[in-house]
């Protein structure tokens, strides 16, 4: 079994499902959608973050660093990534703090010790866990398995934020222990999916109608990006799909794209491309709304 690397674990979640919950967010995703607003967990591995607009060039990693990945550059640590092998060591030298690792490994038995200080929140409120990512069905499927299975034996309410893209013949078993997914849909044209997630929406959109076969309680997501998706002629297409198909929707959320991940790209050292994106005008989303009430929809919410 291999562990997967986790980003953070997120407590007291509101918007993640019903109640207070527990969300885990897992590095590594099949998707790599321009408006990302946790770039830090699209890859697979190890990534190291840097602040470098509060570095003061006091050279401490330098010393500490085993690799010697680390040089200094117009009075800043510049460091080689190629040697670097995010051991970490230099996060705990750094007294500004503005280096971190992002991803680390957790078994399963300390993930359920973190999760299990919550509980009276879950049982007061409804909630439970959210697995989220990245993408979380793109983990070692024997870790999810015990994972899921040893928190439904202790009754947590499950949900999976997904962004539909796995096979679903692997995940099918894993189903019994979920309670809801939290089912993205980005944009409906194909080829404007493949040029802002990397992938054509073909698969995530059958997984929907298997899930939905399937008995699945299913809210979907659809992250209105200004500029990409924010036109009602895709989200009746969307509305259009979900009533057709006789998706078991039990939830709309609208979720307005916010430029909060920014500074992220920054620390990876990273180029954002979707610099541009607009964050969609509050009239324009309550038409989004009205759409989906048109096609019969009963609970949709702009926001999660
Ligand atoms: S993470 Fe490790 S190898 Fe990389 S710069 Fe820091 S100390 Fe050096
Ligand atoms: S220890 Fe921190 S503040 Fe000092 S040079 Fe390294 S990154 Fe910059």
């Amino acid at each position: 079994m291999n562990f997967p690397l986790i980003t953070a674990i997120q407590k007291y979640s509101l918007h993640d499902g019903r109640g207070i919950r527990t969300t885990i967010f897992f590095k590594g995703c099949p998707l790599a959608c321009v408006w990302c607003h946790n770039p830090e967990t699209q890859k697979f591995t190890k990534q190291l973050l840097f602040q470098s607009e509060l570095c003061t060039g006091c050279r401490s990693c330098i010393k500490a660093c085993p690799s010697s990945a680390i040089t200094i550059n117009d009075d800043r640590a510049k460091t080689n990534d190629l040697k670097c092998n995010k051991c970490g060591v230099c996060t705990e030298y750094c007294l500004m703090n503005v280096r971190e690792i992002a991803g680390r490994y957790y078994s399963i038995d300390e993930l359920i010790e973190i999760i299990e200080r919550d509980k009276i929140f879950y049982e007061q409120s409804n909630g439970g866990v959210t697995l989220s990512g990245g993408e979380v069905f793109s983990q070692d499927i024997k870790y999810l398995e015990e994972l899921l299975s040893k928190l439904s034996d202790k009754g947590y309410s499950i949900n999976i934020d997904t962004s539909g893209y796995f096979q679903f013949s692997i995940i099918r078993r894993l189903l019994r222990y979920i309670d809801t997914f939290l089912y993205d849909i980005k944009v409906m044209d194909k080829d404007l999916h493949k040029r802002y997630t990397g992938v054509d929406n073909y698969l995530i959109l059958e997984n929907l109608k298997l899930l939905s076969a399937e008995g699945a309680s299913i809210w979907i997501r659809i992250p209105v990006i200004g500029g990409v998706n924010d036109n009602l002629a895709n989200m009746e297409q969307t509305a259009k799909f979900l009533l057709e198909e006789n998706i078991a929707v039990q939830e709309i959320n609208l979720l307005p794209y916010h430029n909060t991940g920014l500074g992220k790209y920054n620390r990876l050292q990273r180029e954002h491309v979707g610099m541009d994106f607009t964050i969609p005008e509050t009239n324009k989303l309550e038409q989004f709304l009205e759409i989906f009430k048109q096609y019969g929809f009963e609970h949709i919410k702009i926001g999660g």
